[in-house]
């Protein structure tokens, strides 16, 4: 049985997210969304907050789990007995990105691979920080959040 993580943010979850989880979950028998409790920039929502939100949204899949950890990538998913990492891929920026950290977890971890799945066109353009600052600007977000994300963001704001 082959188990994948799909490591990231999720500051919050969006739909680009989980679109990306929703496919991934076709191709593997074991997704685990996994919450990176500490990530190098500005959170809004804690690892619980964005854990709750990312059940929420998934939970009509019965393959996937959501976790979240502290511990690097590579470990984690060791320590889930996962093989495989998923990413996604907006644009060209991202590519850079992905393929640099790929082979710097290659580097620590030759048994896990990484899979990269190219988003919907419908959600290239979203990413977390952008449905912050849309939030913040009294903005309507409705089509890029599931209903209860939208409601834990007006709350928070
Ligand atoms: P972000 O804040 O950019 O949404 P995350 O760290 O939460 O970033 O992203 C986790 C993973 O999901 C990354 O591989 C990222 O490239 C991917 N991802 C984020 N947004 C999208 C999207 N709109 N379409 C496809 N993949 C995405």
């Amino acid at each position: 049985m082959t188990i994948a993580i799909y490591p990231g943010s999720f500051d919050p979850v969006h739909n680009g997210h989980i679109d990306i989880a929703v496919r991934a979950s076709r191709i593997f028998e074991h997704l685990i969304v996994a919450i990176y409790d500490r990530p190098l920039k500005n959170i809004l929502f804690d690892a619980v907050e964005r854990t709750e939100m990312v059940r929420r949204s998934l939970a009509h899949l019965d393959n996937v789990s959501v976790m979240h950890y502290h511990c690097l990538t590579v470990e984690f998913a060791r320590s889930q007995n996962a093989t495989v990492m998923v990413r996604g891929l907006r644009l060209a920026y991202d590519f850079d990105l992905e393929y640099q950290m790929a082979l710097t977890n290659k580097a620590l971890a030759q048994d896990i691979e990484t899979v990269c799945l190219f988003t919907d066109l419908n959600y290239a353009f979203l990413r977390s920080s952008i449905i912050k600052d849309i939030i913040n600007g009294g903005g309507d977000v409705s089509g890029m959040v599931p209903i209860h994300v939208q409601q834990a963001l007006s709350a928070r704001y």
